[in-house]
């Protein structure tokens, strides 16, 4: 089958009606992280109506694994597609536009799971001249942010009985354009750490500042200190972002408040960095309050970890896409992205890839989270074709 252009996109197009079908279906009943019931159900439908076997993993988590398996030995791969949606109101004017109020796939993971159900439906009609063992992964609560679903689904063991041996996955991308699929080997995106950071002072008269610790130019000196771990600790060319989101305090102009309270994020592509950043940051915030003479309290919790895309396994879905698309239709991504997936927690037990599903067309504005992002259509086509081919190209890797 190599060598033969487009072969896999050819037939995702033919079932173009199916795959649109799939995507309404989904974007119009979107669910929250950790409640994707009817999704879950729909999934499981739609695999049987397929004709693949599928399993869950307990009434909590809301996931779906199917399976399909060749009567040649080969690798095992892993198709992974994530399931949530997003708390936000929907103004795309889409014929099947959400109809719960407040809730949208403004992610595009309802295009995730029609392109993984489409690339289900490929692999189960080319079942006889495949070999090894695709799992089509379905993960809930990917927007959840702290556990996510990659980890109890990896627990439960939806990498085991066949084992995985390679896993490929996409998201779609703003930032590249539509028939353009995105990669690039090592970290590709960021460990979200998050902190909450109580300084509390004196409280009384505005016009007393003398009397005791001021909490609010305590947390100013905070809010001012973090951003050193940025310039002067991190090695410059290491990507690191240090946000506070949130300052809260205080309830009247002539009052100094007893009490202020930080929120932020710190980012970071390198294991090394990460494991630095939370020490650094609780040891720099304390100095900074004693000097002071405030007292802090620091709650630090981290996220997924990096993202780490390993570099053989890269390169033979770079290749296989290449020769699925033509070499014109993928481009290197320069700089690891500061977003966050747990898609991360896949690549840390297998190797594997995750690549950018480009969406950006001339008259496209908006991104991804935004209450009028809208994939257009072919993006359906393309990724189904994209997890079909870049699968296959996974096994011509070293099996276990
Ligand atoms: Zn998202
Ligand atoms: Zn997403």
């Amino acid at each position: 089958m190599p060598g033969d252009l487009h072969r896999w996109t050819r037939e995702a197009r033919r079932q173009l009606p199916a795959l649109r079908a799939w995507r309404a279906d989904f974007h119009r009943d979107p669910e929250l992280s950790n409640h994707e019931v009817r999704t879950q159900e729909k999934v499981l439908r739609a695999l049987a109506t397929l004709g693949i076997p599928a399993r869950t993993y307990g009434k909590d988590l809301h996931g779906v694994v199917g399976l399909i398996e060749s009567e040649r030995t080969g690798p095992v791969v892993a198709l992974r597609a994530d399931m949530d949606a997003l708390p936000i109101t929907e103004e795309t004017g889409a014929p099947f536009a959400s109809r719960t109020a407040g809730t949208m796939h403004a992610c595009g993971h309802d295009v995730h799971m029609a392109c993984l159900l489409g690339a289900g439906a490929l692999l189960r009609r080319n079942q006889g001249r495949l070999r090894g063992a695709f799992k089509l992964v379905f993960q809930p609560a990917e927007e959840d942010g702290h556990r996510g679903g990659a980890l109890p689904l990896l627990e439960r063991g939806a990498f085991d009985h066949p084992h995985v041996d390679y896993v490929i996955g996409q998201h779609v991308a703003s930032e590249v354009a539509l028939g353009t699929i995105g990669w690039k080997k090592g970290a590709m995106m960021a460990a979200p750490d998050e902190f909450e950071i109580r300084v509390r002072g004196s409280p009384g008269h505005a016009s007393t500042p003398h009397q005791g610790p001021d909490a609010v130019l305590v947390a100013a000196e905070i809010i001012t200190g973090l951003q050193a771990f940025v310039s002067r600790v991190r090695n410059p060319v290491d990507p690191v972002v240090v946000t506070v989101g949130t300052v809260h305090g205080g309830t009247r102009h002539n009052i100094i408040p007893r009490e202020v309270v930080l929120t932020g994020t710190v980012r970071t592509v390198d294991a090394k960095t990460h494991a630095m950043a939370e020490q650094w940051i609780r040891r720099r915030v304390r100095l900074i309050a004693a000097s002071m003479g405030a007292q802090v309290t620091i709650r630090y919790r981290s996220g997924y970890p990096v993202l780490v895309n390993d570099a053989d396994a890269t390169q033979r879905v770079v290749d296989a896409l290449s020769a699925e698309f033509g070499q014109d239709h993928l481009t290197e991504l320069k700089h690891p992205g500061m977003g966050a997936e747990d898609f991360a927690r896949y690549l840390e037990r297998v190797p594997g890839t995750f690549l950018r599903l480009g969406v950006r067309t001339p008259t496209m504005r908006a991104s991804s989270h935004s209450s009028t992002f809208f994939p257009a259509d072919q993006a359906l086509v393309i990724g189904t074709a994209t997890l079909v081919a870049g699968a296959i190209g996974l096994q011509t890797g070293p099996g276990r």
